[in-house]
């Protein structure tokens, strides 16, 4: 299948999407393996190697306790957050793991084999799984990566997996790598970008599930802001991070309410158009530290880069012109505009470079969903599709070389406030591009391009490994 927009915007748990939903989803194929092979009956031992980026900061990811989930057979997207914690405090406290739900195995956290120096020549996120039967002799064993925003990758099928990507593009009906396709198919049918992204969507679903799934996905994200607004203290993993969402939500509540009687917004809300900047700082926030907590969160297009899209379009839903009398049908199509739009920008990320903060920093994470958000924004703000890819251009030309290096592996600090820095970038980069004429020196393919160079060039140290930088130059605690 082509990279679409539900694979993009997935729903699972955080902390981070390369680090726990990856590892978590092959953990589940593994298992899944196992079952439907016939060998789950004579498996005696389980060992786990863990390479690269997974084994420096799988500890702080949660990439450890996510692969024993995976193993019992639950899926990122479908495990409850409730059943996270109850299985895990089952695990640790029997020390007994259910390999694919079904056979007891003597296995922990402790068990897993960490590489950190040895990085697989496909990617630094290697992870190889291996069952043997009571005289040592291995039934299965399958090596995987997780190469950015949950997606997983078996070795020995990444050339099979690539062919089998550029013959499904083929079939869409406006397939699309570049920018420079994209806004050829606009000029073409007279398209939007978002709707280039719909007319693409409806090869493999009808428009009422693409409307339908889209809305999912938001409720989602709004749910994800809800939870972490009720809860308290501080983020899980010994940083002493204090959670600020819950007292910014009271605090602006109250500063920013409007007079009785003032109109109220198409949500019953009264926003004071004065605070958007704190609205949007605070719905990133709550996003990442739920995500931090190992919430469920939406990837969008990877856990640590959470919070950007949702906070994006919060300000386009409370904030941008013409929203203040909106009917729910009018605010249920920008929620479908944007994110299609953003997809669209997404896919280009995928296709080109990479959205893998192991792979080419945090420019593919956050400087990813920096871009996609400002693309949605432009679009619901009625932009020209030139505007729109100028708008995904500024953002991401302004997070150029962002390296990732989160203090104590956890995706605390930079990652919860980066969100909400780049959130006002997307917003300053739409309104840019849509004072513009959408004609600009750099292309959107040319920056996508040199992020992806960069993050070549860019020492290890800052990707994914929390070996340099912030990490190593900040006292944990
Ligand atoms: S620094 Fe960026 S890429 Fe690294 S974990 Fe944090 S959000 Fe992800």
């Amino acid at each position: 299948m082509a990279v679409g927009v539900f694979d993009l915007f997935s729903i699972g748990i955080g902390p981070s999407s390369s680090h726990t939903v990856g590892p978590m989803r092959a953990a589940a194929v593994f298992a899944g393996e196992l079952k439907g092979s016939g060998v789950l009956a004579g498996v005696a031992s389980l060992r786990v190697d863990l390479y690269g980026s997974l084994a420096a900061t799988g500890h702080g990811h949660g990439t450890m306790t996510a692969i024993l989930l995976g193993l019992e057979g639950f899926h990122p997207e479908l495990i409850l957050p409730d059943e996270v914690e109850e299985r895990l405090a089952t695990i640790a406290e029997t020390g007994m793991l259910q390999l694919a739900g079904a056979v007891a195995l003597p296995y922990g956290v402790k068990d897993m084999v960490l590489r950190p120096l040895t990085v697989l020549p496909r990617h630094t996120n290697g992870m190889t799984f291996t069952v043997s039967d009571a005289d040592g002799n291995v039934l299965h064993s399958a090596t995987f990566f997780s190469v950015g925003g949950g997606f997983i990758v078996r070795e020995g099928e990444e050339d099979a997996a690539l062919q089998e990507l550029e013959e499904s593009k083929k079939e869409l009906p406006l397939p699309f790598r570049t920018a420079a396709e994209l806004l050829e198919h606009c000029r073409e049918t007279g398209l939007g970008i978002s709707e280039v992204m719909r007319v693409n969507e409806e090869d493999s679903r009808t428009p009422e599930e693409i409307r339908a799934g889209l809305l999912h996905i938001y409720s989602v994200m709004e749910g994800c802001v809800a939870t972490s607004l009720k809860r308290e203290g501080v983020l899980p993993g010994g940083l002493k991070v204090r959670r600020r969402a819950p007292d910014w939500y009271d605090r602006l509540r109250k500063e920013s309410a409007r007079p009785a009687g003032d109109r109220q917004d198409g949500a019953g809300e009264f926003h004071d158009p004065k605070y958007w900047q704190e609205w949007v700082n605070l719905v990133a926030l709550a996003v990442n530290e739920e995500n931090a907590s190992g919430g469920r969160v939406v990837t969008a297009p990877t856990n640590g880069a959470a919070g950007i899209i949702p906070a994006v379009l919060y300000y386009a839903l409370h904030f941008a012109p013409g929203m203040e009398n909106a009917s729910q049908q009018d605010r249920d199509d920008v929620v479908v505009r944007f994110l299609l739009a953003a997809g669209a920008v997404g896919v280009l990320y995928k296709e080109q470079a990479s959205i893998s903060g192991a792979e080419v920093g945090c420019q593919g994470e956050v400087g990813s969903a920096s871009s996609m958000a400002a693309a949605g924004l432009a679009e619901v703000m009625g932009g020209s599709p030139a505007q729109v890819e100028n708008a995904a251009e500024i953002a991401m030309e302004h997070n150029l070389g962002l390296t990732c290096d989160p203090i104590g592996g956890l995706v605390q600090v930079p990652c919860i406030e980066r969100n909400a820095i780049a959130a006002a970038k997307a917003i300053n980069a739409a309104k840019m591009a849509l004072w513009g004429d959408g004609s600009h020196r750099v292309s959107l393919d040319e920056v996508i391009v040199t992020m992806r160079e960069t993050g070549k060039d860019m020492s290890s140290k800052y990707k994914e490994t929390a070996m340099g930088g912030l990490a190593v130059n900040v006292v944990e605690c």
